[in-house]
């Protein structure tokens, strides 16, 4: 029996066999979902690369509550950490590049939770401004395909990180004349990202622990203490979760706030025989109905797209999306619609480069702004209701967060007791919460989350004249 991380699935085609398909994670006795902590599941999956079966284990994982289970993936959680643990080929390690947090001496002006795009950023540029910054999480890749408009990026000074441009964007809803959206789209090298945004680690001084966070509890003087595995306690004057969107049992969030959905999509880049796309556009969306009366059924649960990034004519990145629904579309309907919508199309796979599961909670509540306790990306509910994106909204942000940040434990140093007083360091997390969720951002949000509302209600021709309507609008 092997865990997921210890055979590459990459160049797999993984099909389901019959126990796989019954997608809910089982839960013994009177045990509910949000309770199930450290026991395992196992799954069959039928590799055919390898000819022959395996059996899986979830990593462990406990759930601050139900919101939080469906955060990490609900009844998709087993493809979440496929998708998280997908073997890449370019391993830099972050502990062979970053010194340890050394334990045990001086106390770290700030924590940072979380190796992502966000917990990375926000690390260096911390750390830039002279704060003595610890970044604490698992070593792992970046394993998603990121997608990000190209002159977003160029602002970033990140363009060296795209590893692809497309020079316009294309939609279409039905068989009449397409949307050009007029705007130049990258796919991000995560490779490259991954290694830009740990070398602004380094070159800032950020030390490190390869560790995943159990807690975070406060000192009697008022300093953070963030509880780690193996009981490693790192102490510090302010700590900032950034450890992705099911980050529940280190944050609180608003109560009463409206439910998560969720947006899923399944990817495959492969090698194709008769590709219809044109390799100079990308594919934002393509709503077109491909089988007519088929799989109305489908359709009226759930609407969905292709998103496609021609790589060249033959070698392309095929993603069939649902935008949003309340209940995360399963990924083997995605997979079933995605392989018949080419099926159909003519289009012949001969070879699969890598699948995706691409699961992203979108909505739900915000962060309570009152914790001590900060956060940052997804934890911090910044991935766009209606869209899912996140990414350049965390990079842009990182550096006025962290100032702010660093004035706030700069006030701290010139106020004897500020950090003693556990009251007075909740009122000036305040200022941190306010950059990142201002009041105007806030009703922004509520704007976004009607929004969500909206296409999460609308069937397949409703989703269809909303953007034809949407992206016919003046800039
Ligand atoms: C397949 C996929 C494709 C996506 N594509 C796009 C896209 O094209 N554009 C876009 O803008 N957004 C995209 N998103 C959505 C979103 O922007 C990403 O999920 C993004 O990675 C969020 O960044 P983050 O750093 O906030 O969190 P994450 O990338 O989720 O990183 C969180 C980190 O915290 C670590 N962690 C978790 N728990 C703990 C713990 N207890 N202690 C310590 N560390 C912990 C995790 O190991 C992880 O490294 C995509 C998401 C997925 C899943």
């Amino acid at each position: 029996m092997e865990c997921f991380g210890a055979r590459n699935f990459a160049a797999m085609a993984v099909s389901p066999c019959p126990a796989w398909r019954s997608r809910s994670i089982r839960f013994s006795g009177n045990e509910t979902p949000w309770l199930y902590r450290y026991r395992s599941c196992r799954r069959t999956l039928e590799a055919r690369a390898s000819g022959g079966s395996e059996s899986c284990v979830v990593v462990k994982e406990g759930f601050a509550d139900e919101e939080d289970f469906i955060k990490a993936g609900g009844s998709e959680l087993l493809f979440v950490q496929m998708q998280r643990t997908k073997p890449m080929e370019k391993l830099t390690k972050i502990a062979d590049k970053l010194p340890p947090i050394s334990i045990g001496d001086s106390i770290l002006d700030l924590v940072v939770i979380g190796c992502g795009p966000a917990g990375l950023s926000l690390a260096a540029e911390s750390s830039k401004l002279g704060l003595n910054v610890g970044l604490i999480g698992p070593d792992l890749p970046f394993t998603n395909n990121y997608g990000v408009w190209e002159d977003e990026f160029k602002d970033l000074g990140l363009e060296d990180c795209i590893e692809h441009v497309w020079r316009d964007t294309i939609v279409y809803l039905d068989n009449d004349d397409p949307v050009l959206i007029g705007r130049a789209y990258g796919r991000v090298s995560r490779h490259l990202l991954y290694e830009e945004l740990l070398k602004r680690c380094v070159e800032s001084g950020v030390s490190y622990l390869n560790s995943k966070v159990e807690r975070i509890t406060e000192a009697t003087d008022g300093h953070s203490l963030v509880v780690c595995e193996r009981d490693i306690v790192i102490p510090c004057r302010l700590a900032t979760v950034a450890s992705g969107v099911a980050s529940g049992k280190l944050l609180q969030y608003e109560v009463g706030g409206p439910r998560v959905s969720v947006q899923t999509a399944y990817g495959v880049e492969v090698e194709v025989e008769n590709n219809p796309y044109d390799p100079s556009l990308m594919v934002f969306m393509d709503y077109r109905d491909y089988m007519k009366q088929k799989v109305q059924c489908s359709e009226a649960e759930y609407p969905t797209f292709l998103y496609v990034m021609p790589m060249s004519p033959t070698r392309v990145f095929f993603e069939e999306t649902c935008l949003a629904s309340r209940d995360a579309m399963p990924f083997d309907l995605l997979k079933k619609k995605l392989m018949s919508r080419l099926e159909t199309m003519g289009i012949r796979v001969t070879k699969t480069y890598e699948e995706e599961w691409s699961y992203i909670p979108v909505g739900g509540s915000l962060p309570n702004t009152e914790q001590k306790n900060l956060a940052f990306g997804a934890a911090a509910s910044m991935v766009h209701p209606a869209t899912g994106y996140s990414v350049v909204r965390s990079l842009s942000e990182a550096p006025k967060y962290a100032s702010v940040i660093a004035n706030i434990l700069k006030q701290g140093i010139h106020s004897k007791y500020m950090f003693t007083r556990a009251k007075s360091t909740e009122n000036i997390s305040m200022q941190a919460w306010n950059t990142l969720w201002p009041q105007e951002r806030k009703r922004q949000r509520a704007f976004f989350l009607f929004g969500l509302a909206l296409i999460v209600q609308l069937d397949i021709e409703g989703t269809r004249t909303f953007f034809r309507t949407f992206f016919r609008l003046p800039k």
